[in-house]
């Protein structure tokens, strides 16, 4: 009842783009009951709704239903048409409430994978396991009520309150404020929490695997610093009662912002362990800041997504300017000006509101037309635009019109440049991005020591020697390089010296671009390959091996039982590409087949996959049927990427002439989807079983 009080206050308090039918859905209250065994969920659902007009029957989206039957005495439903059907006659001016039962076979949105079940809801996809709505304009409250499932944790949308009775426990998500469908999360598996509390009072909740508990810490270390800046910079307080993140082994995008649960994909925690804290930071503050542009304030159309997209970014980039520093902010809007400008040359880029566009325009570009904006009407009344926007339009949805709009009313300037330059015209504005960069001193320093580029060392030693040393590692990255590139060769102490820094940024440029080196600068860096970042760890070992393959063997020993190299998958990996010769005897080379083989498994996630799958091709070994088998269990994986990969080297292999027998052997048991693909896409080879 407090929930539809609030709804209501809300639902006539906020700005909103008008929806395109008639129906305006309030709340969705659903028990679920998810099989993972069966990959199917069943629920009981409560609609409560308006019409704008006198109508007979409203549909709520729903794919794939199996069973529905109405829960509402002497209310029909029925499903047609990818809707369930309510049927009235319903009148403008009256809440009306609905009941059915359904199941379905979600055929995406909801994945069963590795004991975990998990949702992706975007784009408007969440209708594959609840019935709901595929209009980002209907802002709805939903309370999702999972039935059973100890010891798992379940992991949803709004506060967890638990509730016990006839030897059971269910899981209830209450929500205060109304979202769009797309935003739905729904999380089921062996998690372990750990909880962190904001200034402001927002309590975080951060998810790992048993496992990964040492991860976990070094992951989300700037989560509460993200938020509290974010809250004060856009001027709002965090729109949602609680905050949490779920990493997912094979998560289709680095990551999702629904409404308070972010879900992201399990190799940035993994990453940030050994990269360095960058590997997740970004996403974190990017997925934090779509929880106002996007969740609280959302698009009306496709062609508003970089009200989304370029907004989060450009927050994103903030974060990272305050609590990272001005270097790395401005090393990001340099990367970003790079990407902007050589993608241009390989693609036409879209008017920034568009329905076309890519990441690229959304993201990038939009974040770029923030900055232009921040800059052409200063700070204070781009701060004040912001809040009034985010403020105007909470909970609510907008046009990119809507938007200039409110820029309009807090500053004198004119905007119709800005808008064309950005919005409206698909040539990068490229003099305005450099004359900004320009702008920013340490990428002015940046530019001016890339240009000296030809010069011979002896002209630029001086400036080379003062810069350094003042410890901008954006500058030290760009002498380091010229260094490396130099026709007197690098000085050795200069050598040593980088060499015994352990500053991965500048060794990792190093190893790069260096191709003149000694074992024993090499064997120090592999020596510290059990404590040093493990990029730089690995790069050193592959250098190593390619740079004195005579000795490849005696290194390869001295890392073999090092617990990293054991127990961390790419180095195992790599460690076993260059392990295998020609020359060794059957035993040792069969030991490295069936140690890829073991990478291969679908327990592995597809990045180890696709790494195993490239190596074993690389060093020639030949296919068998347990090769086979896991590449067929890839081409009906999830993840488009890795699938197409999969399905591409069956494609390939199938064309190889040695392996005829052994295809023929699997005929009758690959997957339909795989048939079906091979069929299309090969059609001459293989014949349907
Ligand atoms: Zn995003």
């Amino acid at each position: 009842m407090r929930g539809l009080l609030i709804l209501l206050l809300i639902s006539f308090s906020a700005s909103s783009q008008a929806l395109e039918d008639p129906l305006d859905v309030l709340s969705i209250t659903a028990q679920l009951e998810p099989t993972y065994a069966a990959k199917m969920i069943k629920g009981k659902v409560v609609v409560s709704f308006e019409v704008t007009t006198p109508v007979d029957s409203v549909g709520l989206d729903a794919y794939n239903v199996l069973s529905l039957s109405s829960q509402t005495q002497g209310a029909q439903v029925k499903h047609q048409e990818g809707k369930v059907w309510l049927f009235g006659p319903f009148q403008p001016g009256t809440i009306y409430e609905r009941g059915f039962t359904y199941s379905m076979a979600p055929k995406k949105a909801m994945y069963f994978d590795r004991g975990i079940i998990w949702t992706q809801g975007q784009g408007m996809e969440s209708a594959h396991w609840l019935p709901s709505r595929n209009d980002t304009r209907d802002k709805i409250i939903f309370n999702l009520c999972v039935k059973g499932q100890t010891p798992l944790r379940v992991i949803s949308n709004g506060v967890l309150e638990v509730t016990q009775g006839m030897g059971r426990q269910d899981s209830c998500f209450v929500m205060e404020h109304p979202m769009s469908s797309y935003l739905l999360a729904l999380v089921i598996g062996p998690f372990e929490r750990q909880t962190q509390t904001t200034t402001s009072g927002v309590v975080i909740e951060n998810y790992h695997r048993p496992q990964d508990s040492l991860y976990a810490a070094v992951t989300y270390r700037y989560s509460s610093e993200i938020l509290g800046f974010l809250e004060k910079e856009i001027g709002y307080g965090y729109p949602w009662s609680n905050y949490k993140q779920v990493p997912i082994v094979d998560f289709l995008y680095a990551g999702m912002e629904n409404t308070a649960c972010t879900l992201f994909d399990q190799h940035f925690m993994r990453a940030a362990y050994y990269e360095d804290a960058l590997g997740y930071f970004e996403i974190n503050a990017h997925e934090m800041a779509h929880q106002w542009f996007g969740n609280l304030v959302t698009k009306a159309h496709d062609q508003d997504q970089w009200l989304h997209e370029g907004f989060a970014t450009f927050y994103s980039w903030q974060a990272i300017r305050h609590i990272l520093g001005p270097e790395q902010y401005q090393k990001e809007l340099y990367t970003a000006a790079q990407e902007l400008i050589s993608g241009q040359s390989r693609q036409a880029l879209q008017p920034l509101i568009s329905d076309q566009g890519t990441s690229l325009d959304y993201y990038t570009k939009g974040a770029w037309a923030l900055v232009q904006l921040q800059q052409l009407i200063g700070v204070e009344a781009f701060v004040e635009s912001i809040k009034s926007f985010v403020h105007q339009y909470a909970y609510g949805s907008v046009t990119t019109s809507d938007f200039i709009n409110v820029v309009a009313r807090q500053s004198p300037v004119d905007l119709s440049a800005w808008e064309n330059d950005w919005l409206r015209s698909s040539a990068l504005p490229v003099d305005q991005i450099q004359r900004t960069l320009g702008g920013f001193p340490i990428l002015a320093e940046y530019m001016a020591l890339q240009e000296q580029r030809g010069l011979p060392l002896a002209q630029k030693a001086a400036r080379f020697n003062e810069r350094y040393n003042e410890g901008v590692v954006l500058w030290q990255e760009e002498i380091v390089y010229q260094w490396t590139q130099a026709i007197e060769g690098i000085d050795q102490k200069r050598l040593s010296a980088l060499l015994a820094s352990e500053d991965h940024r500048l060794l990792i440029v190093l190893l790069n671009h260096y191709d003149q080196w000694g074992p024993q600068d090499l064997d120090g860096l592999v020596r510290q390959t059990q404590s040093s970042n493990m990029i730089v760890a690995m790069w050193a070992m592959w250098r190593l091996c390619n740079h004195f393959s005579q000795d490849k063997a005696i290194w390869l020993r001295q890392t073999d039982r090092q617990t990293r190299v054991q127990q961390q998958p790419e180095f195992r990996l790599l460690w076993l590409y260059l392990s295998a010769n020609g020359q060794q005897p059957e035993e040792v080379h069969k030991t490295i087949e069936v140690a890829l083989h073991g990478f291969m498994a679908p327990e592995y996630g597809y990045r180890i996959r696709s790494e195993a799958f490239s190596y074993f091709d690389l060093i020639g070994f030949k296919k068998s049927s347990a090769t086979l088998a896991y590449l067929l269990d890839g081409s009906t994986h999830h993840y488009w990427r890795f699938r197409e990969q999969c399905r591409a080297n069956l494609v390939r292999w199938a064309s190889q002439e040695d392996l005829t027998d052994l295809f023929r052997q699997h005929e009758g048991r690959w997957p339909q989807a795989v048939m079906d693909f091979v069929n299309r896409t090969y059609p001459d080879w293989i014949k349907t079983p």
